[in-house]
């Protein structure tokens, strides 16, 4: 099975590093075509704006769109920006792969950043897992059809629908791989 992984901005080698510890094929997303014969997209943090911006230039943004009508997408913290359907706070054009609102920096600059267990409630039970939150959004709104999946304090901070994952904190900078293979299950269920 092969993942593609954008890789334009951000941290997108620790997920095909994720993906390589579980035994799949990662492949780095720079192009449309790089998107042939994965399963299943990553969209990783960096800066939404300039993602945005790079996806439309490359002639990515439509595409994408079009890939996740048969093919599941996960977002994390800029990710789940760009899959979100209506962002607040300096806003950018988002997707719209999943209807959720996000409000950009909700918890404040770059010296708000922090690391806190959040508890991950895809399954019957409860785990704890590290959330590592940089320059965070918030979910500020759950649309129907969205399973909010993941929780810190009250804030909900991982959400699900058909074919979108979308997380608000990195787990490619956590040890646990739990949430990266949720996706990989996600992807062959
Ligand atoms: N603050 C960034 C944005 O709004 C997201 C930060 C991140 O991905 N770590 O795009």
């Amino acid at each position: 099975m092969k993942i593609g992984v954008l890789a334009l901005q951000g941290d997108f080698y620790l997920h095909q590093k994720m993906l390589d510890r579980l035994g799949v094929e990662a492949a780095a997303v720079k192009t449309p075509q790089d998107l042939q014969g994965c399963r299943g997209l990553i969209i990783p943090g960096g800066e939404s704006t300039t993602l945005v911006k790079l996806l439309k230039h490359i002639k990515l943004y439509e595409q994408i769109r079009v890939f996740n009508r048969d093919h599941p997408i996960f977002g994390t913290c800029a990710g789940a920006i760009l899959v979100s359907s209506q962002v607040s706070n300096h806003p950018v054009e988002p997707l719209g792969l999943i209807d959720i609102a996000v409000e950009r920096n909700a918890y404040g600059t770059q010296i708000d950043s922090f690391i806190d267990r959040i508890d991950f409630r895809a399954g019957d039970e409860s785990v704890a897992v590290e959330g590592v939150f940089i320059r965070a959004p918030k979910i500020i709104r759950v649309g129907e059809g969205v399973r909010s999946i993941a929780f810190h304090k009250n804030d909900v901070v991982m959400v699900e629908s058909e074919r979108v994952l979308a997380a608000t904190f990195h787990p490619e900078l956590s040890e646990s791989m739990v949430i990266h293979e949720y996706f990989l299950n996600k992807i062959s269920g």
